[in-house]
């Protein structure tokens, strides 16, 4: 691998990736900001840090995510290690943070539940922007467990976890807030195919014919592990909030509705235990 200086490793990744991208690997290999990126194209690069370079741009043009070939994705304002067993967290997803920071209220010491944490964005987050709460999280994968247990240590929250297929093994009840983002994606959607998505696990993706399996027995199984008065929280896709609303009211759950995300979409269905 020849040495590349910044105006030639820009040259080299065009037409491959996206220029922004580009700027972003160079960002990351020389520990520079993008203004430094731009203002120094003569600026060399290493012998190893031009091979690196050139693997980055092979995967990415090959379409693997770009949070997986930088192994971290930034979530509530925090930097969340990633790898492939786990999903990256989106921006959508923060909405449920606001959505219980919202309902806190008097609760002294909440106790919250997040189910199938993967990255343990949600988890963290919360444990971190409510330092009193008292957090738990689950997931079925060892490997998502491992991640999010890596990202509580270095975030320094406090978080227990439990490998578990979504209650199966809580061993508690009296929850204050519960709260997932589920797999729910139609098992034959094309949109499975497309994009980031292609590399993410299946199984935190989709759920069913309908998508829907997953929500359903959260909703179902939910109210024996809320506290009275306690919320359900879950996002959901775009088009399945009227669905997951049903299925709220079905099982006997009040106040419930649904808040939009920041593209306008209904992304986050609730209701509370009576
Ligand atoms: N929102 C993600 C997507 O559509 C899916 C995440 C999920 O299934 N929880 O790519």
């Amino acid at each position: 691998m020849p040495e590349l200086s910044i105006g030639s490793a820009l040259a080299a990744a065009r037409g491959r990736i996206p220029a922004s991208e580009a700027r972003m690997f160079l960002c990351r290999l020389l520990g520079i900001g993008a203004a430094q990126v731009a203002a120094y194209p003569e600026r060399g690069l290493s012998t190893e840090q031009s091979s690196h370079y050139a693997a980055w741009v092979e995967r990415r043009g090959a379409g693997e995510p770009m949070a997986y070939i930088l192994g971290e994705r930034e979530f509530y304002g925090r930097r969340f290690k990633v790898s492939p067993a786990v999903l990256i967290p989106r921006p959508e997803t923060e909405l449920i943070v606001d959505l219980v920071r919202e309902r806190i209220g008097s609760r002294g010491a909440p106790r919250i539940l997040d189910l199938g944490t993967g990255s343990g964005a949600l988890a963290v987050t919360l444990a971190l922007e409510i330092p009193e709460a008292r957090v738990t999280a689950v997931d079925l994968s060892p490997a998502a467990l491992a991640v999010a247990h890596g990202n509580a240590a270095s975030l320094g929250a406090e978080v227990r976890f439990i490998e578990s297929d979504w209650f199966a093994a809580v061993d508690a009840t009296g929850f204050d807030f519960i709260v997932s983002n589920p797999p729910y994606i139609a098992d034959e959607d094309p949109h499975l195919n497309i994009g980031d998505v292609r590399f993410e696990p299946r199984t935190a993706l989709a759920s069913g014919p309908a998508g829907l399996d997953d929500l359903r027995r959260i909703v179902r199984e939910a109210p024996a592990f809320l506290a009275p008065g306690g919320w359900l929280l879950m996002e959901h896709g775009y088009d399945q909030a009227a669905m997951v609303r049903d299925l709220l009211v079905s099982s006997g759950f009040q106040e419930v509705a649904s808040a939009l995300d920041l593209a306008g979409i209904e992304r986050t269905s609730y209701g509370c235990r009576p």
